[in-house]
């Protein structure tokens, strides 16, 4: 699809229409390779690549999809108040593009977590009907007895749950850890579970969505990435 210039930098974060025409008009803007100077030239958005001051270059997305490995002591919510917000972690025209945690991790929980900014895209991988499974790592604060696994998978009752909640699956991985997969996402699932199976959570990692683990991704914490057409297939 055509458009016209200032309205495909307007469209990929990188500025108000009046900031981008500036930009354009000081020639700091090279449309696959070429600068371009007027802000009303006609460009090809399919397979496009923007390269700002000479040395940022920039493929053009319709809409963002990505999978950040998230550290501890960020927040999640739109407005952090203890710690910085995850959204500090991503280059500035992602947050001009209004991207999007999909759902929520704990400021100290670290591990895999989306962004986007395809609202469809995050209604329907947040929405409980869509029950995708989360798999996370549980580094528990005492050594785990044998009826721990047993009392996640079948049940345990959160004072503020109607239903006794369960884990999909739970597995003991050493005396310290089990890894647990959650279909629901209630506030602080993980750790108000092992809490009412009689253990403590000492720390939380989440290490799998659907079919997309971490591992496969091969992020620092901290690090981000463009997730391609296979990464999000492997999601549903
Ligand atoms: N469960 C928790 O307790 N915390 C998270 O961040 C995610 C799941």
């Amino acid at each position: 699809m055509k458009q016209s210039l200032d309205r495909i930098l307007t469209s990929q974060g990188f500025g108000t229409r009046k900031g981008v025409r500036e930009l354009i008009a000081d020639g700091e803007v090279a449309v696959n390779g070429q600068i371009v100077t007027d802000w009303r030239t006609d460009v090809e958005t399919e397979g496009l690549l923007i390269t700002l001051f000479g040395e940022e270059d920039w493929p053009y997305r319709a809409n963002l999809y990505l999978a950040l490995n998230k550290p501890t002591n960020y927040e999640c919510s739109r407005k952090p108040s203890h710690h910085p917000g995850i959204l500090t972690l991503l280059p500035e025209p992602y947050r001009w593009r209004d991207v999007q945690p999909v759902g929520r991790l704990d400021h100290d929980t670290t591990g895999l977590l989306l962004l986007s900014d395809d609202g469809a895209f995050i209604h329907a991988q947040s929405h409980p009907k869509h029950h995708q499974p989360k798999k996370y790592l549980a580094t528990l604060a005492q050594a785990a007895d044998e009826s721990l696994v047993e009392q996640l998978l079948s049940g345990v009752k959160l004072h503020d749950e109607p239903a006794p909640l369960s884990a999909l699956s739970a597995k003991q991985v050493d005396e310290l850890h089990i890894e647990m997969v959650l279909e629901q996402g209630k506030y602080h699932q993980v750790k108000r579970m092992l809490a009412a199976a009689g253990n403590h959570c000492a720390a939380l990692s989440r290490v799998a969505i659907g079919g997309l683990t971490l591992a496969s991704l091969n992020l620092a914490e901290g690090e981000y990435i463009e997730l391609d057409a296979d990464q999000l297939a492997a999601l549903n």
